[in-house]
């Protein structure tokens, strides 16, 4: 334990240097309000972070209300959020829970600080500060330990059994943090079994994952150790899709975690099927591509179809000078001509056969004039 040490006054500099910390200590006072959860586990790795998790055993709400801020209160479970100055601060009443059946949702009731941190999932994550003297760790199960070397460990054997959702977390902060399973916690997440939980909410899970800016690596670490099925190729692909989407022209095209989502699921025949096209024109490749979502052409680029890139970037933002009206005014009656008189304007703009206004009506009337 001792390499994990931090001395008391680093600990309270690192606390004293959190933004917002002078404010939420005037409300907290004498509530023995405690720092928890990834807010301690940052503090000690010396991240920052935008979130503070803070436990008091008192009323949460009433603390929070007191803070000031844009609050979101959840009366149920004892809890709120406040935003303070651009930081999230979520508080919460220390609980203590069980789980009536492995998979199930917890049955929750008031507890102390240290049930609550018997609730969590990893050591690294059940540690505490108390906030308004930080000169001490609260760190029953050795966070600090495994946090210097680097591992994660479940905080009691039947874990994962109580909420699997805890594996797909484990690959999550494996991946963002570079930390190996401890080898027992290893053997007994290749146990977990997600089909004991609400496919809803291994799905939010699942999402948390794929907003990651390690999210390939947390897929692949999912894979790996068995919690969904992905073979080699699918994991080239979402290493590929997720370093297409942060550059143009693939930018905001879809959304990260949509994508892994679909590779976690094997979704992929429309992504498949999309990139067996080999469109011979622009025009073609329009054609194929329309109406397919975001995170299809994503996974379809990933699996190979690179004219893509150029449907992406160029094709797919073409639009005619002309619309309607013009060819309406032009003389052809108003019905399906119009349309089909637009889209062969369209296809031979695509192509690079007309340009312009003019050459773009002429198109138009062939077209709606030959029908
Ligand atoms: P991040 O850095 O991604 O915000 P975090 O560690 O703050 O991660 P959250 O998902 O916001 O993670 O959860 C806050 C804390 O609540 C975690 O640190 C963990 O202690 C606990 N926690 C969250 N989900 C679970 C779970 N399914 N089982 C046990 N503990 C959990």
């Amino acid at each position: 334990m001792a390499a994990a040490e931090i001395d008391p006054e680093s600990l309270r500099a690192r606390v004293d240097a959190l933004p917002g910390v002078e404010r939420l200590r005037s409300a907290i006072a004498g509530l023995g309000a405690h720092l928890v959860g990834g807010a301690v586990r940052d503090l000690l790795l010396g991240e920052r972070r935008g979130d503070l998790d803070v436990v008091l055993e008192g009323d949460a709400i009433a603390v929070a209300r007191s803070l000031g801020g844009e609050l979101v209160a959840h009366e149920r479970f004892g809890t709120a959020s406040v935003q303070l100055d651009g930081l999230t601060i979520d508080l919460a009443t220390a609980r203590a829970e069980s789980y009536p059946a492995p998979g199930a949702l917890p049955v929750v009731r008031p507890g102390s600080l240290v049930d609550d941190l018997a609730r969590r999932d990893f050591t690294v994550n059940a540690m505490a500060v108390p906030l308004e003297d930080p000169v001490h760790l609260v760190d029953p199960h050795g966070g600090a330990a495994d946090l210097a070397a680097r591992v994660l460990r479940v905080l009691h054997p039947g874990s994962f059994a109580d909420d699997p959702t805890r594996a797909l977390r484990a690959a999550r902060y494996a991946a963002r943090l570079g930390f190996a399973l401890e080898p027992e916690t290893d053997a007994l997440l290749r146990r977990a079994d997600l089909t004991t939980v609400s496919p809803q909410r291994v799905e939010a899970e699942l999402r948390r994952l794929g907003a990651e800016p390690q999210a390939a690596r947390a897929l692949e670490l999912a894979g790996d150790w068995g919690l969904v099925e992905l073979d080699d190729a699918m994991v080239r692909v979402a290493h590929d899709v997720v370093a297409l989407l942060s550059a143009e022209p693939w930018q905001g095209v879809a959304s990260q975690p949509d994508v892994i989502l679909a590779l976690a699921r094997g979704d992929l025949a429309s992504a498949r099927e999309l990139a067996s096209r080999s469109p011979g024109s622009p025009a073609e490749a329009v054609e194929s591509a329309h109406g397919h979502d975001g995170p299809t052409l994503a996974l379809a680029r990933g699996v190979g179809a690179e004219w893509l890139d150029r449907y992406v970037g160029e094709w797919r933002d073409v639009r005619l000078e002309i619309n309607g009206s013009d060819v309406l005014a032009a003389g052809i009656e108003e019905g399906p001509a119009i349309g089909r008189g637009l889209r062969a304007a369209l296809r031979a703009k695509l192509d690079g056969e007309v340009s312009g206004r003019d050459q773009e009506l002429r198109a138009a009337l062939e077209a709606a004039g030959a029908a």
